[in-house]
Parts: C-alpha cells; structure tokens; sequence
C-alpha cells in the first residue's frame, strides 16, 4: 500500500467523503464507500497504523462469524475464563463449549485492513492531522504543511475524543474509562489459552483488570474511572503486573509494548449525525458500556453509516443522513447501561469479593456466562 500525499492531491483537494481517522472503525467505513464507487479520502495523524495502538484487541465470536478478518493475524481461539475476587483466590472457572474470543496481532491486521481499503480505492493520507473546518472546507496538516479539502461529507472515526463531533456540534463522550495495558510474546506452554479477569477495585475501579494468554502472546491490564486509581493507573498496571494470575513470572520479558486510552462507556450518543456528516466508532460512543468491547460495535455501526452516506451521496437529499439517529440505538442500551452503573458502584475489594458466593451458584454461573459468552453483539440497524 502506498499511502497518498496529500499535497499531491493539489491546493484545494476535492473529495465525495474526507474519513478522519484510520482505527477500525473508519477503514471500515472507507472501504464500504470506495466499494460503492464513491470518492474517499481516509486521513490519520499516525504515521504508521502498525504503532501507538490503543486496543488490546479482543474479538468476540459474533464479529469472528459475520466480518472477514484475516485469520492469519488472530491468535488461538479462547473458550476457558477464569473470574478472580481480590485475594485472587479460588477463580470462579467458566468453559464455553465453543470459540469464544481471539486476540487480534493489531500491527500486522491494521496494515492488512488499509491494504484492503486501498485495494478498494481508498486514498489514504497518514501523518495527517485533521486540523478542523475552515470557509466550507476541511484543513488538514501534513509533514509539509496544511491543506485544504473539500469534502460532501465528513466522516468522525477519530476516536473517543473526537474533534470532527466537535466541528459538527455533535454530541461527545463525557463518560469514560481510561486503560492500560502491556503486551509482550509467550515462549508457548500447555496450558489452554485463557482470559483471566480480576475484580479488584483497588487496581480497577469501575471495571477489571485482565491477563489474556492465548499461549503466543500475553495482554497484562488495568481500566477504570480515571479520577477513582488510589495510585493513578500506570502504578496499578505495575502492581497488578508483578502478581498477574495466569502468568510465570520469568515469562515477562524486560521490553515490552505499552498500549492505552480512553474506552467511552456512556453508551451511543444521541446526535451522531447532522446535514455535513456522521460519527463512527468511539467517536459515537459505540462501545458496550459493560464489557467496554468497541471492536464489534465500530464495525456494525460503520456499515449503517456507510450504507446511509451511500444513500445521500446517490439521492443528494438534504435530510438524507438523519436515519443515522443515535438516540433510536441507545434505547437498546438500557440494560447494559444498567449493569455499568452497578458495576461501578462496587469502591471496595470487599464488595467485590462478596459478589463471589453468589458468582459460584449456578444462577451466578449462568448469569456470567450470559455476560461473557452471550450472543448479543451491538444492535444492528435495521437494513434500508
Ligand atoms: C486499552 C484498551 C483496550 C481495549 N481492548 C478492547 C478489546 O480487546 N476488544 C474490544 O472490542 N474493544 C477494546 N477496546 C475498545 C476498542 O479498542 C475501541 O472501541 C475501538 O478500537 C475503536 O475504534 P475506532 O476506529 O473508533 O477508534 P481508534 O482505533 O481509536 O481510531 C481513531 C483514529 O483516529 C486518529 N485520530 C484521532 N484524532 C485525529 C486527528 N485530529 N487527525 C487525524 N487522525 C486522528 C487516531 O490516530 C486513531 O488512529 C479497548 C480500548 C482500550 C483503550
């Protein structure tokens, strides 16, 4: 893939759709448009979508049966869980009888995604930074200066503090997490590949922290309420690292790549749309308030979105966007916005650990295994 330049697209470039941002979420979205026939230019600030990834990049089985990853960038199928109370004592142990999730190895599938969106007719433009809305057009700034482009439609898919929804006077996440995580090789051992959460509010408050070993790589991790880390986060990642169930210690290696970011869980926005253009992704707050997985969620909701730009790109109707109504999805959310409150109230490792007893009944069993091996993935719009 050769990335375009986006001075050679000339002084004032023109464009049916400008993309802002090169996450999952808008190559997605580019890609279904350029497939469509349509113009599309997808900018990111990175200069190389292989680094500063912000996702551990945990797929689940709904998004592995209905969208085409490349196998050969995910990692061993996982069935086995296993739920720690504080003391990390006596793990509450839940076996699905199918493939449950696989971890994706981001670098290699980001570069593989872009290649298939430029394949598709995509232009992409990276070390480009959207600079926000000027007179009618787009600016953008490169390595050799700014541009400006002019576009039908914008496309936010920059992510959970999106600058798009703030030109488009959309609505923005208020309502956040903040993660961190460590990712480093396994040696490989005999053990089945095994997602180990920890419900310990001292290390996560408001969420878990999370050792993934999927035999070839291991994922050590910590998100929570940013203001609620009696430490700060990056100091409850180095202690949850140096007793991370799940792990030998001589496994851990000296380097090791740091991942992080913000994880909205307030559930979708409401106005993700207006008459210029659309929010994807984070940038729409399209992530379970519950699990905090926005993988499934970015993909769904950029098919919607691109099947509505389609729509108005073809019709040229004003109005044309407003069936991208994020007030309709979030009335779905309801239960899930539920359990995240719930889940934020448990402040003590002694809370925690009294969810336990009930964990280890069969109701309690089952209810987890609803959460974590449920079909539910986000609401799928319906299809016009
Ligand atoms: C630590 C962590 C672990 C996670 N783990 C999982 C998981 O295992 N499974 C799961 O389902 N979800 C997970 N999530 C959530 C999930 O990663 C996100 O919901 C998903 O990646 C969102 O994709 P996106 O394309 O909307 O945004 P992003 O992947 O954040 O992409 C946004 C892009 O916009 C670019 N950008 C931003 N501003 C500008 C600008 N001004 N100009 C140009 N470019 C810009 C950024 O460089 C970035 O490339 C995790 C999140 C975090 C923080």
């Amino acid at each position: 893939m050769k990335p375009a330049d986006i001075h050679s697209l000339g002084a004032t470039a023109r464009t049916d759709v400008l993309v802002v941002g090169a996450g999952l979420a808008g190559l997605h979205t580019a890609t279904l448009l350029a497939r469509h026939g349509h113009e599309v230019l997808l900018v990111d600030r990175r200069t190389s979508l292989a680094g500063a990834i912000r996702t551990t990049g945990i797929f689940v089985r709904k998004t592995l049966d209905d969208f085409p990853l490349p196998p050969e960038h995910l990692g061993p199928p996982i069935r086995r869980v296993l739920l720690y109370p504080p003391d990390l004592r006596r793990p509450v142990s839940l076996v699905s009888a199918r493939d449950e999730y696989r971890v994706g190895d981001m670098a290699p599938l980001y570069t593989a995604t872009a290649a298939t969106a430029a394949a598709a007719g995509v232009r992409i433009a990276l070390g480009t930074r959207y600079a926000g809305r000027q007179d009618g057009t787009f600016r953008l700034v490169g390595r050799d200066g700014p541009t400006a482009v002019s576009a039908r439609f914008v496309v936010g898919a920059d992510g959970a503090r999106s600058s798009v929804a703030r030109d488009l006077a959309l609505d923005r996440n208020h309502h956040l997490l903040v993660g961190a995580e460590e990712v480093f090789d396994l040696p490989g051992h005999d053990e089945p590949p095994t997602f180990h959460c920890v419900l310990d509010p001292t290390l996560a408050p408001g969420y878990l922290a999370w050792v993934i070993n999927d035999g070839e790589h291991a994922h050590v991790g910590v998100a929570g309420y940013a203001d609620r880390f009696p430490e700060g986060l990056r100091q409850a990642l180095r202690r949850f690292s140096a007793s991370a169930p799940g792990l030998a210690s001589a496994d851990r290696p000296e380097a090791v790549e740091r991942r992080g970011g913000p994880i909205p869980v307030g559930g979708v926005l409401r106005r993700i749309s207006c008459a210029d253009g659309l929010l994807v992704g984070d940038a729409a707050g399209a992530v379970s308030p519950l699990t905090a997985g926005g993988l499934d969620p970015c993909l769904r909701l950029s098919e919607f979105a691109a099947a509505v730009l389609d729509d108005a790109l073809r019709t040229g109707r004003p109005d044309a966007l407003s069936p991208y109504d994020g007030a309709a999805l979030r009335a779905r959310f309801r239960g899930r916005l539920t359990l995240r409150r719930a889940l934020a109230q448990v402040r003590t490792p002694a809370m925690a650990a009294a969810a336990f007893p009930l964990l280890r009944t069969p109701l309690g069993r089952a209810a987890a295994g609803r959460v974590l091996f449920g079909d539910k993935s986000f609401p799928t719009p319906a299809r016009r």
